[in-house]
Order: C-alpha cells, then sequence, then structure tokens
C-alpha cells in the first residue's frame, strides 16, 4: 500500500477537486474507486437520464 496522508473514497468530480486541493498543499492523496474509470456520474452520461 502507498504511503498516504488522506485516502478519498470515489472519483468523481468531488474526489477528484479535492484531491487536486490536497495536492496543492503537497498532502499526500490517493483516490480509490469502485470502477475503472474516473468523472463517476459525468463519465456515465447513461446514469443521468
Ligand atoms: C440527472 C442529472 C443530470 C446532471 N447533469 C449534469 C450536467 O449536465 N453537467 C454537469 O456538470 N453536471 C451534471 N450533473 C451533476 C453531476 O453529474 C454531479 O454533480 C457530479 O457527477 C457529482 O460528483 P460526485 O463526485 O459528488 O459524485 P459521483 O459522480 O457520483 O462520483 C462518486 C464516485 O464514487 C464512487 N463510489 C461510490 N461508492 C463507492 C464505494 N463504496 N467505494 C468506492 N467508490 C465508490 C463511484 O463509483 C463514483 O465514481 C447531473 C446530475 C444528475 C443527477
Amino acid at each position: 500500500m502507498t504511503n498516504t496522508d488522506v485516502l478519498i473514497i470515489g472519483c468523481g468530480a468531488a474526489g477528484v477537486a479535492v484531491a487536486r486541493e490536497f495536492a496543492h498543499y503537497n498532502i499526500k492523496v490517493t483516490v480509490v474507486d469502485k470502477n475503472s474509470d474516473v468523472g463517476g456520474m459525468q463519465q456515465r452520461p447513461a446514469a443521468l437520464s
């Protein structure tokens, strides 16, 4: 397991945005998702209809 300070569950828009903020302050962050792609609902337009 990678050494990390913060673990974010979910790689949707919120997870990516928060991860970017942590990285900006040089805080080690890891994002995990149950799916293999990035973007959550925005990556799956069918989920929005
Ligand atoms: C009907 C509808 C239409 C929309 N239209 C637009 C639009 O036109 N333009 C726009 O910009 N926005 C639109 N939105 C909003 C946009 O889709 C959401 O605001 C945005 O995707 C939310 O991001 P999120 O990161 O909060 O959640 P999500 O996108 O849901 O991401 C959550 C992530 O967490 C993961 N996850 C969940 N549970 C677990 C678990 N137990 N373990 C690991 N991973 C997990 C999921 O796989 C997912 O990748 C729409 C939303 C809806 C409902």
